[in-house]
């Protein structure tokens, strides 16, 4: 039986923060792309879990009143049943618990422990290799050409040590752009660099899936990654498209629960696992699915970066990347610098000299966030108790 520690209050800080030179994409408007001039809120939140042993969970990520009511008086250390009862509430929705709830019930824990996470969940390597996530493509000058891009990516091989780096390309073609950029970026980096590219589902036909994989098969990429307009979810086309296309394929970043993730592996629909400590319920989310991949003989990979991944990715044997992203070579400083030390604050320029990022020693998450920074833009603080 844990010890008798209960939770006596929540709150949640909103702040406010812009990124400069980022707007949305002119076809659908939806995307965020590189845009001079523009201006794109990028605030957030952070989620204060405070308990009756003095020791507190603090995370970015947010809870709603329904999770906080019945998280209050609860033990914090009986993640496992919290994990189960919060994923059960939300199985007419995202069928995971809140990932923020779980990634502060750890904090908390490894606070409490004076311990790491990485080293609660047995973890031993400290350096992780990324990949250079890019945005998508624009048509301002940025990420505009073919060469763009190849030229990027060498910028990131051989000025600040990236082993690896993503395409997220243009959204509605011209599909031959797309493929000119698969080939011009293994040409100007040789092989000595991954490479993979996610469409993030903007092409429309199959024939465009299938000549833009075609192009990773001959320039020998690394994975293929949610090609379908239908944003990633067919099993079935997934399964299909494995017909016809030799690289690897990597689905499943929008598909929520245990339960789907096991079935997109055995339905052949995915060579790579997806996990998202926000959205698939948090570090206990992530190490389930972790070991439902390594139990099928694959690797999972950690979609979007952040502390509680790199605690996770730390002490996963099969997992090969950490993406760090979104970059792009003309739009610096896009990430609200809620820790003091840009090292964690997964810039393009967070990376060591061999494009690794570290991970934090620290008990719990290991980095002490900068509320001098976010009481400065503070918009309003939600308390639950
Ligand atoms: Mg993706």
């Amino acid at each position: 039986m844990p010890r008798p520690i209960k939770i006596t209050r929540l709150a949640v800080t909103h702040y406010a923060w812009e990124i400069h030179d980022l707007g949305r994409e002119e076809r659908l408007g939806f995307d965020a792309v590189y845009r001079p001039g523009a201006r794109s809120p990028a605030g957030g939140s952070i989620l204060t879990i405070e308990t009756d042993a003095g020791v507190k969970g603090e995370v970015p990520g947010a809870v709603d009143a329904r999770a906080a009511q019945y998280l209050l008086g609860r033990n914090p250390l009986e993640r496992d049943v919290i994990w189960h009862d919060l994923k059960r509430s939300q199985r007419g929705s995202i069928n995971a618990p809140p990932g923020a709830v779980d990634i502060a019930l750890w904090d908390f824990a490894g606070k409490l422990y004076g311990a790491p996470i990485h080293e609660l969940l047995g973890g031993w390597r400290m350096k992780l290799p990324c990949y250079a996530s890019t945005y998508h493509g624009d048509e301002n000058g940025g990420l505009t050409r073919p060469e763009d891009y190849a030229e990027f990516a060498l910028y990131c091989r051989q000025e600040l040590g990236y082993p690896a780096f993503k395409i997220h390309g243009w959204i509605g073609g011209p599909i031959d752009r797309e493929v000119a950029a698969v080939l011009a970026i293994r040409k100007a980096v040789g092989d000595g660099m991954a490479l993979m590219l996610d469409p993030a589902g903007a092409f429309n036909t199959f024939d465009d899936v299938l000549r833009v994989g075609r192009a990773c098969d001959e320039a020998r990429y690394f994975w293929y990654e949610d090609a379908f307009r239908g944003g990633g979810f067919s099993l079935y086309a997934h399964a299909k498209l494995r017909e016809f296309v030799k690289t690897p394929l990597l689905m499943g970043e929008h598909i929520r629960g245990l339960e789907a993730k096991a079935d997109t592996i055995t339905a052949r629909a995915t060579d790579y696992v997806r996990a998202n400590a926000g959205i698939d319920g948090g570090i206990t989310g992530v190490m389930k699915i972790a070991a439902l991949a390594e139990a099928h003989g694959l690797d999972v990979e950690l979609h979007g970066p952040g502390l509680a991944h790199r605690h996770c990715m730390a002490a996963l044997r099969n997992s090969n990347w950490f993406e760090l992203g979104l970059v792009h070579p003309k739009i610096t400083n896009n990430r609200a610098p809620i820790y003091p030390d840009k090292r964690w604050l997964d810039l393009l320029d967070s990376v060591d000299d061999h494009g690794c990022v570290d991970v934090p020693a620290g008990p719990g998450l290991g980095v002490d966030l900068d509320w001098d920074f976010i009481n400065r833009h503070k918009t309003g603080v939600t308390v639950y108790e």
